[in-house]
């Protein structure tokens, strides 16, 4: 079957379907639950990142009926000192966090280092607790030893677009996730499918 009209084309790179929109919402409530049971009595703070989490982190918050806030923060990266290493300051966030529950929401972990500067930074202000929520991460990339609490699905270490995830800062607005097609077998593969 041609399955070619399902393709998405941004820039240079073609994209086809990989985690369809029903699966998303389905496994967003789920992740929604656990949350809801697991933080009743706690009002965590949910901190998105943006730009790629802002769709994940809106259908995320619908599902919870726990008391609970969120803010938004942009991550900038800049050299620290030889010792400190890379540090990412949050722009955005006003919030003082000192002894709060902190609930991470991104929209994918690749080789970790991101997280783990970030991580770093939020520890420095004492919040009560930090926990990951993540979208999607790539196992086999991972570089650190972070622990997800919360994950929608893991994925194959290939570039993917959509639900918020971007290329070149196109392919945000689909409600599905798109996976990058790099070889003549992928197309095939997916042709066959
Ligand atoms: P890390 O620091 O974990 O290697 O990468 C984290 C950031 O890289 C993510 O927040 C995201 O912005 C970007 N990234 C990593 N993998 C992908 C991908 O497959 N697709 C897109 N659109 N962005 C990605």
């Amino acid at each position: 079957m041609n399955n070619s009209f399902l393709l998405k084309r941004y820039h240079d790179k073609e994209f086809r379907p990989f985690i369809h929109a029903a699966d998303i919402n389905k496994r967003v409530k789920e992740i929604a639950n656990e949350i809801n049971e697991e933080y009743e009595n706690k009002a965590p703070l949910f901190l998105g990142i943006l730009n790629g989490a802002f769709m994940f982190a809106s259908d995320l918050f619908k599902h919870l009926t726990i008391e609970c806030s969120i803010t938004f923060v942009k991550l900038a990266s800049y050299e620290g000192t030889s010792s400190t290493g890379k540090v990412l300051t949050p722009i955005g966030l006003e919030e003082n966090i000192s002894g709060r529950d902190i609930i991470i929401v991104e929209d994918i972990v690749d080789t970790g280092n991101t997280m783990h500067a970030f991580l770093k930074t939020l520890e420095g202000k004492q919040p009560n607790s930090i926990k990951i929520c993540t979208l999607l991460q790539k196992p086999d990339a991972l570089e650190h030893d972070i622990k997800m609490d919360y994950v929608g699905f893991d994925i194959p270490d290939k570039f993917v677009i959509g639900y918020g995830l971007d290329y070149d800062g196109l392919g945000r607005n689909i409600p599905a996730i798109y996976k990058i097609i790099t070889t003549e077998e992928d197309l095939h593969r997916f042709e066959d499918d």
